[in-house]
């Protein structure tokens, strides 16, 4: 029988054995990638005595073509009510009025976290000495800052009208002819990404969370990030965590809650990833560093991730890379990245045996150098196979 998830009060999700999970197959290679992901998902999923009701909803080319809706409403509508959906990646349409429909869903659902883990698995080619160091999961703020896509484009009325007021209001000297933007980050946008990074902290018993920011020199906006991120510490987790300054760092057995300015973190994340495990940080410092750290530990044809609003319940997992169209069609390219957000689907649901054997299986996959076209060209010996054969070779080792 078919459910649905449903959450509590608190925001804790009650998953039946088998949930009805909404799915957008994505445009370009999601005709690749979706099924071979969906085969894993599925043959994982059986062998813990689960079942997925898969529901197709449509959005991005296929939306378009066939409804001529970019975004229908009833895609939205599925994953309001199923809370828990998942999608493949999505053309963004040029002049469609929207900025990007993934960043559509994020603002319509309020999915204030993008969740981004980022860790090696054995065998992945690697551009670092020990990518196995690298195991960091990154919360980036996903609903202020430069996403709030406040601009105003150089030359219009409206920018003049802006650089006039600041001119008046505060004495700012703004050069003529500027485009302009505004980079909000509130005390409540701040707290409850870093509330959700804590949470998470706690719950796999991770010893660290490190605030990203760049408070040196925007001090009321990444500065406060910073500040707000400390005094939520001390307000809401003294009995589990402490800020470094007030405890010299020595946090005593309970999780350290550090800061580092975002330039210098683009560097330690490779000088010294193991300094890193939890990373909470604003929403353009979390752009930058989340593909940088995908790169170290096999590009984002493997990199997974997730928007969450930990409160409602809503999460959408998606693929990080984007539609690749010169490949669309060809069954080649790597179905890592959505399969992997499927894994990172199952953590959430609670499914952590099925989301740990599609993880052995598909190292074990690599290990025999089974790989597709990404990984075949850094791998010296490899067998190049097809997404699909990909896909079938996780599933003959699970
Ligand atoms: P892209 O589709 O991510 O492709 C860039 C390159 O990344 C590809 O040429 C390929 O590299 C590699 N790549 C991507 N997916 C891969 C996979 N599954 N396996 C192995 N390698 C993979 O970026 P783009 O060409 O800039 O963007 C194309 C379209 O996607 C645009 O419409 C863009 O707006 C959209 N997009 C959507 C999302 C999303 O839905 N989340 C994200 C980003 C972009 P090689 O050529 O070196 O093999």
């Amino acid at each position: 029988m078919a459910q649905k998830i449903t959450v509590d009060a608190s925001g804790a999700l009650n998953v039946p054995d088998d949930p009805i999970i909404p799915y957008v197959e994505g445009d370009g290679t999601g005709v690749d990638i979706w099924p071979a992901a969906q085969l894993v998902m599925d043959a994982a999923a059986t062998k813990h005595g689960k079942t997925i009701h898969w529901k197709e909803v449509l959005a991005g080319e296929k939306a378009y073509n066939r409804t001529k809706d970019w975004l229908p409403a009833e895609t939205v509508e599925a994953f309001r009510e199923y809370l828990i959906g998942i999608k493949g990646p999505l053309t963004t349409p040029i002049g469609g009025g929207f900025r990007s429909l993934n960043v559509a869903l994020r603002q319509i659902l309020d999915l204030y976290v993008c969740l981004r883990p980022v860790r090696w698995f054995s065998g992945v080619p690697s551009p670092v000495k020990r990518p196995e160091d690298v195991d960091m999961v990154i919360f980036r703020e996903n609903t202020e800052d430069v996403y709030a896509g406040l601009e105003l484009e150089a030359g219009t009325a409206e920018a003049e009208k802006l650089r006039a007021f600041v001119k008046e209001s505060f004495g700012w000297d703004v050069r003529e002819g500027s485009g302009l933007g505004l980079k909000p980050i509130s005390r409540f946008g701040s707290e409850r990404l870093v509330r959700a990074a804590l949470n998470y902290a706690v719950a796999r018993k991770r010893d660290s969370v490190t605030l990203v920011h760049k408070g040196n020199i925007q001090k009321f906006t990444e500065g406060a990030f910073r500040k707000w991120g400390y005094e939520l510490v001390r307000e809401e987790f003294a009995d589990v965590a402490v800020g470094w300054d007030d405890c010299n760092g020595e946090p005593g057995g309970k999780i350290l809650v550090k800061d580092v300015i975002a330039d210098i973190a683009l560097q330690q994340v490779l000088t010294r990833p193991r300094e890193f495990s939890v990373i909470a940080t604003t929403n353009l410092n979390g752009d930058y560093l989340s593909d940088a750290l995908a790169a170290q530990v096999g590009g984002i044809g493997i990199a997974p991730g997730a928007n969450i609003n930990y409160v409602t319940g809503h999460g959408i997992f998606e693929a990080t890379h984007g539609t690749a169209p010169k490949y669309a069609g060809q069954d080649k390219v790597n179905p890592g990245s959505v399969l992997l957000s499927g894994v990172l689907m199952f953590e959430h649901l609670g499914w952590q045996s099925a989301a740990d054997d599609i993880v052995r299986a598909l190292e074990a996959t690599i290990a025999e150098k089974i790989v597709t076209y990404d990984f075949a060209r850094l791998t010296e010996g490899a067998h190049e196979v097809k997404c699909s054969e990909f896909a079938q070779a996780i599933v003959d080792r699970l």
